[in-house]
């Protein structure tokens, strides 16, 4: 049975019918997510006319495709929103983790306050942008043509799925669904044998909520994530109306921190302290909940393999005490370590470690039996058959640089973005790439992005974004674009800060080496958010790095 597709029809209500086929703006923006959003919002104030294309039917993103059960983002609120204060105090959220379903409503109130979707076009893909010395012409799956002179790409980092190239997943008689794909109308697992392949934070979710239904599930680990508590809590209206007075100075401390979390970390490392201030310390953030373990105290378990080790054996204890299954115990939080810790992307959980405890879910290690194939009735391991009516995917996506490879994208020269990109990622600030010009991307290769709260560093992206199309206006400049030779030079900071730490020596999504081919190399940049931001500003003040193309004298310079 086909891998269940979810190709969407419906139209978002908020959104007005579209009869402008085909069309001229200034700025387009692609991708309607946190990003996108800000983008429409930011440069329309502008006075540039900005449009928005979307490949979902509403605003939202990432949290308008994901809809499994149990799906909720774990960076924490009020810091996972917009800092635009018409949007937050007109809203409050009801958990400190909010749910997708409230995330949705959030998107929602979004576009109302701030209207969006006047000029957003839903169900709409880009298949084709090419660029012919002035003007960016881009091509839709459904036939539309805009021309534009910028165009700024929000295309986010979990759009384009993978799936496993699996055997037998063709012969497989029940039904497989990826995570992103989760049947809108529901899926009724009672009474049913279940298989969820993956333990990134996806799988985590799904498998926290469904072991609580009456199904079996059997949860097929490759890699045993290292989940963090998260502490989940009700938000009172009250103490969010009360806090209102100091969003200000949190939004801004998420713009000067390293994470994007107004954490203030140890002035001192891990080793210059005592035993028992350490200690305490990583108590003090484990008992806080969501990132605060391991951003909010000692950042040596990034560079130090012993501080690492510390680190994980400390996570193990609190972990393996709530799992009283030795076997499942052994897969889910092994010791020792078989993985540096947080070198792949934690996530949080409630109660995942006792969900997996209980007697209906079973926990397969296919690092010891990996699967050999799909049948028509389950997965067959090396050891044996696991029969199962669902299976469901949580293996993730072609992260970071899939939605941009997608998208037809050609430089001036004609070269496609596949092709410039096939042997590793060129970008200058994360922010353009060569021969590409007045294309601007957001939560972006080579940026902080995953390695940080999202919106902070979107916005971050965008306001630089704005900056440089004022100033190109007040200085007469037609287009700029990245040098060749800034490009190299970032990919080679990217680098250098990367081979400081422990990333690089694990197989993740970070380092691209979950899609086969894929090029093996640090995707995002690990300098902080603080230092990238100055960075970004530092460039623009003088252009450098850039060559920039006048209008009246037409006059190249590089600078
Ligand atoms: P992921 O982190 O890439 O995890 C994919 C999982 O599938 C891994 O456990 C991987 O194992 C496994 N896998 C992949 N191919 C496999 C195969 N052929 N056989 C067996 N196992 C296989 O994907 P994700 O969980 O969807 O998360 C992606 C990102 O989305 C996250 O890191 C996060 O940034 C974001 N996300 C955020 C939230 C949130 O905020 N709450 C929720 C969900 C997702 P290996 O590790 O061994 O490769």
């Amino acid at each position: 049975m086909p891998v269940l597709e979810n190709t969407e029809v419906q139209t978002y209500a908020g959104a007005s019918p579209r009869e402008d086929k085909s069309f001229h703006t200034d700025v387009l923006v692609v991708g309607g997510g946190f990003g996108g959003m800000y983008a429409l919002w930011k440069i329309r104030q502008l006075g540039f006319k900005t449009k928005l294309f979307e490949a979902g039917s509403e605003f939202g993103g990432t949290w308008h495709w994901n809809s499994y059960p149990g799906a909720r983002v774990d960076s924490e609120m009020p810091y996972y929103a917009f800092s635009i204060p018409e949007v937050w105090k007109t809203w409050n959220w009801t958990e400190r983790f909010p749910s997708h379903e409230e995330l949705k409503r959030y998107f929602r109130h979004v576009d109302k306050v701030l209207d969006l979707s006047t000029d957003a076009y839903f169900n709409t893909i880009v298949t084709e942008a090419k660029y012919d010395g002035k003007t960016w012409t881009v091509r839709t799956r459904g036939g539309r043509i805009v021309w534009c002179r910028y165009l700024i790409l929000a295309t986010g980092s979990s759009y384009k799925k993978h799936i496993p190239a699996m055997k037998g997943l063709d012969v497989y008689k029940g039904k497989t669904i990826h995570a992103a794909d989760w049947p809108r109308d529901g899926l009724d697992v009672r009474g049913k044998r279940v298989g969820v392949i993956g333990n990134g934070a996806t799988g985590v979710q799904i498998v926290q909520e469904l072991g609580k239904q009456d199904c079996e599930l059997s949860v097929f680990i490759r890699t045993p994530i290292c989940a963090l508590p998260m502490r989940q809590r009700i938000l009172s209206v009250e103490e969010q109306e009360t806090s209102k007075m100091v969003y200000e100075f949190l939004y801004d401390g998420c713009k000067t921190s390293r994470a994007g979390f107004p954490f203030k970390t140890p002035s001192k490392g891990f080793w210059e302290v005592t035993l028992a201030e350490r200690e305490q310390r990583m108590e003090e953030g484990w008992s806080r909940g969501g990132f605060a373990f391991n951003q909010g105290t000692y950042r040596d378990f990034i560079f130090d393999k012993e501080a690492n080790k510390i680190f994980y054996e400390f996570w193990a204890r609190k972990v393996r005490k709530r799992i009283s299954d030795p076997q499942k115990a052994a897969i889910a939080a092994p010791i020792p370590q078989k993985s540096w810790f947080a070198t792949k992307r934690p996530s949080l959980e409630q109660d995942y470690y006792d969900v997996i405890n209980q007697d209906n879910v079973k926990l397969v290690d296919i690092k010891a039996t990996p699967i050999d194939s799909f049948q028509g009735n389950g997965i067959l391991t090396t050891e044996k058959l696991h029969e199962l009516d669902v299976v469901i995917l949580a293996t993730g996506y072609d992260a970071v640089t899939g939605s941009l490879l997608d998208m037809g994208l050609e430089d001036k020269n004609g070269i496609s973005l596949r092709q410039r990109w096939k042997d590793g990622v060129r970008t200058y600030l994360g922010l353009m790439i060569p021969d590409m010009p007045n294309l601007f991307m957001v939560y972006s290769p080579q940026a902080p992005t995953s390695f940080a709260n999202g919106p902070p560093i979107i916005e971050i992206q965008v306001d630089w974004v704005a900056q440089a199309l004022q100033k190109m206006q007040e200085e007469g400049i037609e287009s700029i674009e990245a040098q060749e030779k800034s490009a190299e030079e970032w990919y080679a900071e990217v680098k250098r800060i990367g081979e400081q730490t422990l990333y690089p020596s694990v197989d993740s999504w970070y380092m691209g080496a979950n899609i086969p081919g894929k090029p093996r190399e640090l995707l995002l940049y690990l300098g902080g958010v603080n230092v990238y931001a100055e960075t970004c500003s530092t460039a623009l003040r003088s252009w450098k790095g850039f060559n920039i193309e006048r209008k009246a004298s037409h006059v190249r310079a590089s600078i």
